[in-house]
């Protein structure tokens, strides 16, 4: 049965508790994945970019520490699956070669974290899947052109990433796509269309949404939505992708609003190899900003920021607490 979203996005009563089962087979899964970071370039200007400030003072991880995750690989196989991702990871040149030496090292999975835009080139494609690439996880902002480009800065944006996702379609039926969209003030009444978007594409397996945080304690551009604007549509994308099929995966919304969508929520991601300067930023945004922190039972919710605190006050009659187990 499909639940009435309308009226439970925002739940009153703090009765839910969700089933961790599907969560912690998605930890699992992820706790067999390693990410690495290997290029800090970008040729988009999305708004939403958290590292627009620092991706100059970055280090892409290369070199020996690349060469010591494959040699791990190669002699201890900790881990069945690689994302290689950046900024954006396809401004490297010698992609398809670091794909391949991935592949070499036995990578069962490998995955492209990209925007999509050099994905329409076909035989470019083509030497990313010959090399090993099985996945692709694509930045999807908006469910139209017009939106994507706005949130990208780069025209054309939009028709390239989907001309890749239409050539992976029809070329590569052993390859999946994974969307990601961030959710903000310009692309929260996109989130239904997005799965509306791709709703024929049977290499989309996997939407997420991952709510919007600065990193940084103001919401300087006044991206952050506030969490009654935000659940009606979220939990329409949700309930759309269910229907179709898909996984879903949702970051950094608060536990206790999502209801019986709540199994979707997953905080957690692949071990990150990235430049330590990175954690810095990252801090700043303040997570775990809760009034009823001591009194919630759940482990995965990460609260609220400083930044969305700031500007739209702690919710404190909105969130609802997760009942502690009976001592
Ligand atoms: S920690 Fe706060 S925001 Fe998170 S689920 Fe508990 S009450 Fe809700």
């Amino acid at each position: 049965m499909i639940e009435d979203i309308s009226a439970s996005a925002l739940p009153r009563t703090a009765s839910y508790v969700p089933d961790q089962t599907a969560r912690r087979a998605v930890q699992e899964e992820q706790a067999r994945w390693v990410s690495v970071t290997m290029e800090f370039r970008c040729n988009l200007r999305c708004t939403h970019c958290m590292i627009e400030g620092t991706m100059k003072q970055l280090a892409p991880t290369d070199g020996a520490d690349f060469d010591a995750v494959l040699r791990m690989q190669a002699e201890q196989r900790p881990w069945v699956g690689l994302v290689l991702t950046g900024a954006e990871i396809t401004l490297r040149s010698d992609l398809p070669a670091i794909v391949a030496r991935a592949a070499e090292a036995g990578f069962a999975h490998i995955r492209i974290q990209t925007h999509g835009m050099q994905l329409h080139r076909k035989p470019y494609l083509d030497r990313l899947v010959e090399a090993g690439a099985d996945q692709f996880f694509i930045s999807v902002t908006a469910a139209d052109e017009a939106t994507h480009d706005a949130i990208t800065k780069v025209p054309g944006s939009w028709r390239r990433m989907r001309a890749g996702i239409d050539l992976i379609e029809m070329h590569h039926p052993q390859v999946s796509v994974i969307t990601n969209t961030v959710i903000t003030a310009e692309s929260v009444d996109a989130l239904p269309g997005v799965v509306a978007e791709f709703r024929n594409h049977r290499c989309v397996v996997q939407h997420e949404f991952w709510n919007f945080f600065p990193m940084d304690p103001v919401d300087q551009k006044a991206l952050c939505v506030p969490l009654p604007r935000l659940l009606p549509p979220l939990r329409q994308a949700i309930a759309a992708a269910r229907l179709a099929g898909r996984k879903v995966e949702v970051k950094h919304v608060p536990e206790c609003l999502l209801g019986t969508d709540a199994d979707v929520l997953v905080n957690s991601q692949p071990h990150l190899v990235i430049d330590e300067n990175f954690w810095i930023g990252f801090d700043r945004n303040g997570f775990h900003t809760c009034p009823h922190r001591a009194h919630c039972a759940s482990t995965e919710c990460l609260g609220l920021t400083t930044a969305y605190v700031a500007r739209f006050g702690d919710e404190a009659g909105l969130l609802q607490p997760l009942p502690l187990p009976p001592d």
